[in-house]
């Protein structure tokens, strides 16, 4: 008797047996996916285990349907490290597989297959069954498996469907939804009108009288003679020191085309590579700290401030990685910034670079999924988000995780709720090669790790070109408020200096941290606010649209004419919010472009790529943005960085507010002055003298984390004691109380302190789920499996009592 163990993608506790016949014992191998029976009438695609010959107790072993693969498409390595995930995280293997795996390796029963319009079938070539399906969906859109089940009349009709997305004649529901749109940039070119020699001098003839016309038209003469390359219009702009207007005017009178090319696509379509940036002195110290802190250390920090080269340093020890023939993980917390550095990259590493990320379609992630599988060449450097982490590496020579203290390498929702960061780190030390942790504000933790002598430290203080660091200035609005130096939002002093700042021709950066603070609608009357009816918040005005908004759950209503509560007109917004910045400074400066960066303007479909391109290419000159502007962008022209309000950041209930503002308020000065100027950066505070903000402006990082670590001492938070939050929901607000109770008083029975809770979060009603915590504090000599095998326990116990089976219970390992 043969049986195999297999994960399936649901969120069961244990792994599964089926029997198999010694045939397929004989050619399976852990990490082939088969197709196997899962409760009533339904089939999901599975991922073998082990194989074994022990027959499981509790149930008899069901056959399994069909075996999916010829080989392995997950490796050893990676289930091993799936199963530290699920274990460290307090999750299950599925869920961890359902992470990892592109939906187009898990097809099952409720997947939703679709016509792929955009290709062109040729019916005559189809199979049977294929066009059984395709003639389906010519009568209806989509289809289920089930559907497809009953049309074909068999149980086994995933090969099918998999030949068929292989052929794009179909594509799996996740597709429609998530195109990933590639970047474009803009580039110009003579019309081919203007080609020939006479025609160009009759052109400049023409121009005599627009100098600065004639002078592009030069300089794009010149510049494609030199480099027989595609222009950009950033590049045009720069180097004949023109306006883009002054291009987009030729555009217009037909003179100049404009045209656009994809930047971020898996495939690199460049030949030449080019020659690595040679380091300066300061760079070329670090990089040999580096290695020498290798030879100690497994995991090493660089903490080098903005703009000092930090890339470069890595981009020097990829190549050497590269060399030994093994592979690197680059780890970015943000989708944004793999378009802005794989070009930098490609350019150096050509085709090895490959990128990956949730954004790219399905197809698109098992193309990167199978060079890895494959061991190709085409995917020797991995760049890219969170996710890429559970990719399957065979011979990892290096991971390096930029910006290692973004809150956003830790997953939120759905399981595994794990942090990138640490899990890179894990699976490093399972290919045995080295972590280097990169940061301009590195994270308490990570400092905290160097000080124990745990990771490896490397200070980098000087910006490349020794470009100074940028000078902050502190605005206290409140003083300017009395002394009526205000227009609306904006104090005297940010005017002025916005005013030179574009009068040189430079860029701005406006900053307002939105989070909860947009502008509430509030009665003058009798006080009350406009309430969602299934959260418990205020909804928020956007006037773009004249609505109120629920930023919780996407409620949304025309905005009211009169309060519902008294009936008064009298209504007035209280906060402000980046449309209003953007409103004001359109006001102010209305011979500028200004555009906006934040959650609203980035939902469409590739709308923060377009918005970051706008910028680069300078033809917005002001960007209004949130926190989404601060993740390690790097613009050539910012010379002014403008914090609206810093204190709303500062009073965030949560204990790291105030490590988040320090490195949130460093980032987005970071932006400015990152080429030759001194950056200028100016933060509008009702509270000038506040300790943060006094760091802030000295660059005092040190400063910093010693104050904060004293704080994290005195009150039992990481990195000292370790917290394991642990969310319930449930629709009735009893039912969560009671839950919430009941399971308090049995972690205070095994762990007497350091229980916090429960307790209702400031927005304690989400999509009419009321919601409860409790935080486990992990002091620093209790063991964390011990404690974690105690939740594990209670929450068991918890589940067994029928009237708390339907409360949503989350475990938050490390909640950030
Ligand atoms: P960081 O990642 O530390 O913020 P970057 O690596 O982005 O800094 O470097 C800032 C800028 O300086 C980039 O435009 C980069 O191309 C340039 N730069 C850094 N090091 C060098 C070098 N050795 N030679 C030429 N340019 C460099
Ligand atoms: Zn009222
Ligand atoms: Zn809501």
């Amino acid at each position: 008797m043969h049986f195999i163990d297999v994960i399936l993608p649901l969120p069961l506790p244990k792994l599964f047996t089926y029997s198999i016949t010694e045939a397929e014992a004989g050619f399976l191998t852990p990490g082939m996916r088969v197709s196997v029976p899962f409760g009533k009438a339904k089939f999901y695609t599975a991922l073998v285990f082990n194989i074994h010959t022990t027959e499981p107790h509790a149930y008899e072993a069901k056959d399994i349907h069909q075996i999916l693969d010829n080989e392995a498409i997950v490796t050893q390595k990676q289930l091993e490290h799936w199963q530290w995930i699920s274990e460290y995280y307090m999750c299950t293997l599925g869920d961890v597989m359902r992470a990892a795996l592109p939906n187009a390796f898990l097809l099952e029963s409720e997947t939703i297959i679709t016509k792929n319009t955009e290709t062109q079938v040729n019916e005559t070539e189809l199979q049977d069954e294929e066009f059984l399906i395709f003639e389906a969906l010519n009568h209806q859109t989509s289809l289920k498996i089930q559907d497809i089940v009953s049309i074909l009349d068999k149980k086994n009709v995933l090969p099918v469907i998999k030949s068929m997305l292989d052929k794009r004649i179909v594509l799996v529901e996740e597709e429609i939804y998530e195109k990933y749109k590639p970047k474009l940039v803009r580039y110009v070119k003579l019309q081919t009108k203007f080609s020939s020699e006479k025609h160009l001098q009759d052109l400049l003839e023409d121009l005599s009288r627009a100098p600065k016309q004639r002078e592009v038209v030069l300089t794009l003469f010149t510049l494609s003679a030199q480099t027989k390359k595609p222009i950009k219009v950033s590049e045009l702009t720069d180097k004949s020191n023109a306006s883009s207007a002054i291009v987009k005017s030729l555009i217009d009178k037909d003179i100049l085309e404009e045209y656009y090319i994809q930047t971020d696509r898996i495939q690199y379509s460049g030949e030449k590579n080019n020659p690595l940036k040679t380091l300066n002195e300061p760079q070329k110290i670090a990089f040999q700290e580096i290695k020498a802190s290798f030879e100690k250390y497994h995991i090493t920090l660089l903490h080098g401030v903005t703009s000092s080269g930090k890339t470069e340093i890595y981009v020097k020890l990829i190549e050497e990685v590269l060399q030994q023939g093994k592979q690197v993980l680059y780890l970015l917390p943000e989708i944004a910034l793999t378009t802005q550095l794989v070009n930098r990259l490609q350019d150096y590493f050509g085709e090895k670079v490959a990128v990956f990320h949730s954004k790219y379609s399905s197809q698109e992630r098992v193309e990167v999924w199978n060079h890895l599988i494959h061991h190709s060449s085409k995917a020797q450097i991995i760049l890219g988000a969170r996710s890429s982490v559970l990719l399957p590496f065979h011979d990892l020579g290096l991971v390096i995780v930029d910006e290692e203290h973004e809150s956003s390498y830790k997953q939120f929702d759905p399981a595994p709720r794990y942090h990138a960061r640490d899990t890179a780190i894990v699976l490093a030390h399972l290919f045995q090669c080295k972590t280097l942790l990169g940061s301009a504000t590195p994270s308490i933790e990570s400092y905290y790790n160097t000080k124990l002598q745990k990771y490896g430290l490397v200070e980098l203080s000087t910006r490349y070109n020794n470009v100074l660091m940028p000078d902050i200035e502190l605005v206290d609005i409140k003083d300017k408020h009395k002394r009526k130096r205000m227009t609306g939002h904006f104090s005297d002093r940010l005017i002025e200096e916005m005013t030179e700042t574009l009068k040189e021709g430079h860029q701005i950066i406006l900053f307002q941290n939105r989070r909860g603070f947009s502008p509430i609608v509030e009665c003058q009357t009798c006080g009350v606010s406009p309430q969602c009816p299934n959260c418990d918040v205020s909804l928020t005005y956007h006037q773009y649209k004249d609505q109120l908004r629920c930023h919780y759950c996407g409620y949304h209503s025309v905005m009211i004419k009169a309060c519902e509560a008294c009936g008064s007109v009298d209504l007035d917004t209280k906060g402000f919010g980046t449309q209003q910045v953007e409103e004001e400074v359109n006001k102010l400066f209305p011979n500028y472009k200004v555009a906006r960066m934040d959650l609203d303007t980035t939902r469409g479909k590739y709308g923060y790529e377009k918005i970051i391109t706008a910028f680069e290419q300078q033809e917005v000159d002001i960007l209004v943005g949130t926190q989404m502007l601060t993740k390690g962008l790097d613009f050539r022209h910012v010379k002014l960085v403008g914090i609206m309000n810093a204190d709303n950041m500062l009073n965030f209930p949560d204990f790291r507010a105030h490590e988040r503002s320090f490195q949130l308020m460093l980032q987005v000065s970071g932006r400015a002055g990152r080429t030759e100027k001194r950056g200028k950066v100016l933060i509008q505070t009702y509270n000038p003298y506040h300790k943060i903000l006094q760091q802030v402006t000295t660059n005092s990082y040190m400063e910093m984390y010693e104050e904060q670590m004293d704080e994290r001492r005195n009150f039992k938070y990481p990195p000292i004691y370790r917290l394991i939050k642990i969310t319930f929901k449930h629709r009735n607000y009893n039912k969560v109380n009671v839950a919430a109770d009941w399971y308090a008083k049995s972690l205070r029975m095994v762990f007497k302190t350091d229980i916090l809770g429960p307790e209702f979060p400031p927005v304690s009603r989400i999509r009419n789920q009321f919601i409860k915590h409790i935080i486990v504090k992990i002091p620093p000599k209790q063991s964390v499996s011990k404690t974690k095998e105690a939740i594990i326990k209670i929450n068991n116990s918890f589940f067994a009592v029928k009237d708390f089976r339907a409360v949503r219970v989350i475990l938050n390992v490390d909640n950030y």
